[in-house]
């Protein structure tokens, strides 16, 4: 069985408008029982708030379908220390997902200082983080998206916030959210999938189609939100398949196709040699 992991900020929808497309797509999904997620690199929103939010645009989906780089975060941290305690520079999304993983916040000696987006932040927070991380306090990122498409223009994103503090402290962060297969690896495990039968769906290829990449899934991106097709010289990592918007996408095609290219892509038993040549590969 196939699966997906799915962008949504330039792929279901483009600021407060659904992309054409979206729905059929995602209607098709449930209808045909196919697993899927939607994932998300923004850390501000609870899961609850964010299958709200796709309700009102005229998607049909529950909290299950959603997962947070803040979710990815909060049970990263959880493995890594249970019931540990946080300094948090960041919103609803990202402190609930902590409470709901057992971590306490705090404002004085914490075990991390996790940085999420937001628009809460003021220098005395990052004042007091810059204090914890030098007294020894992990810094970590929700992810590392220098910006923010908005409706008026751009916004910073976590990643420049992190980096203010990386800077002032000469500490590095470990991030969770896409690329890092941390987040990714978690998204494939809920849905019981494998890498070689996940389809990620995506805008960015540093981000969507970069984390896809470095996984082994396979890899769609769509050519309707921030990425433009002159931009892909610049990577040296390209998708398994281009297409305008998710308007172009059929379930049963797509599986069809890269179910060829996972064949296509058998080593060659005796010299171990990869195939020479990429049998459906789209060429850009
Ligand atoms: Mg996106």
């Amino acid at each position: 069985m196939y699966g997906y992991l799915i962008d949504m900020d330039g792929v279901i929808y483009r600021g407060h408008e659904l992309i054409p497309g979206a729905e059929r797509f995602v209607g098709e999904l449930r209808q045909k029982q196919i697993p899927f997620l939607f994932l998300t690199n923004n850390s501000q929103r609870t899961r609850r708030d964010v299958a709200t939010r796709l309700e009102r645009l005229g998607i049909d989906v529950e909290e299950e379908h959603i997962f947070t780089c803040a979710m990815a975060t909060a049970r990263f941290l959880a493995r890594q220390k249970p019931n540990g305690t946080a300094f948090v520079i960041g919103e609803g999304g990202l402190l609930t997902a902590l409470h709901l993983n057992g971590y306490s916040i705090v404002d004085k000696d914490p075990d991390y200082v996790v940085v999420g987006e937001g628009r809460t932040l003021n220098f005395e927070m990052v004042e007091a983080a810059v204090g914890m991380i030098l007294g020894g306090a992990k810094l970590v990122a929700t992810n590392m998206d220098p910006n923010c498409p908005t409706q008026s223009g751009t916004r910073p994103g976590c990643g420049a916030i992190v980096a203010m503090l990386e800077l002032a402290t000469g500490a590095r962060a470990f991030s969770v959210g896409k690329p890092s297969p941390v987040m990714l690896r978690a998204a494939l495990s809920d849905l019981g999938l494998t890498t070689d039968k996940t389809i990620i769906i995506g805008d960015t290829m540093e981000t969507d189609i970069l984390g896809g990449v470095q996984l082994g899934t396979h890899t769609v991106l769509v050519l309707s939100g921030g990425t433009r097709r002159e931009d892909l010289r610049r990577y040296t990592y390209c998708p398994d398949k281009i297409v305008a918007s998710i308007d172009d996408l059929r379930h049963d095609l797509l599986v069809r196709e890269f179910s060829d290219l996972t064949n296509s892509r058998l080593p060659d038993k005796t010299t171990g040699a990869g195939p020479a040549s990429r049998v459906g590969y789209t060429s850009v």
